[in-house]
């Protein structure tokens, strides 16, 4: 946390339902207009086989950092209704899903409470959020192999 009470934020944001780029779009847009976010930067897109549950659509993923005066759960609150505004329904753990939002840092902070562990905790085994997290964060630690992670849409 900062001087001024800001935390550095990293999201990894998911899409392999409707039109996956507008969902994307939706879920930064949203972001980038909350008063307590500022200086959003968003990673390019990328375009990744589904891993847990396999069997369905590619998904499109990418990552966004910004700095929030929001706290952990505030900021979970906003990501869990920009989901639902996206109509994500839940059904299958893993399944398909208009929007995911995870959160995987807030600053270099430790959470463990029923309904938030921050750093997220699978980021290391995911190549779909390392990849795009690198291109807006030093992160020391190498892109687990198996999983192809294409290049959909440079934005860095
Ligand atoms: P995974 O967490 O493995 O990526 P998922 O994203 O499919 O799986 P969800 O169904 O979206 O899982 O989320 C289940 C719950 O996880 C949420 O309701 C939320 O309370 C909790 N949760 C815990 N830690 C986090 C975090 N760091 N970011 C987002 N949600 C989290
Ligand atoms: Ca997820
Ligand atoms: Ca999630």
């Amino acid at each position: 946390m900062s001087a001024k009470g800001e935390a550095e934020v990293l999201l990894s944001i998911g899409s392999n339902m409707g039109d996956r780029q507008a969902n994307l779009a939706f879920a930064e847009e949203r972001l980038e207009s909350c008063p307590q976010i500022s200086d959003l930067k968003k990673a390019s897109i990328y375009e990744t086989e589904p891993v847990g549950y396999t069997d369905q659509a590619d998904f499109l993923n990418t990552c966004v950092s910004f700095k929030t005066t929001l706290s952990p759960d505030e900021l979970l609150d906003l990501t869990s209704g920009i989901e639902n505004d996206c109509k994500r329904v839940r059904t299958i753990r893993w399944g398909p899903r208009t929007l995911d939002i995870d959160i995987i840092f807030y600053g270099d902070e430790k959470i463990d409470t029923p309904r938030l562990t921050i750093p997220h905790p699978r980021w290391q085994e995911r190549a779909f959020v390392i990849v795009p997290a690198k291109e807006l964060k030093d992160l020391d630690v190498p892109v687990p192999e198996g999983s192809e992670v294409r290049l959909f849409r440079k934005r860095i």
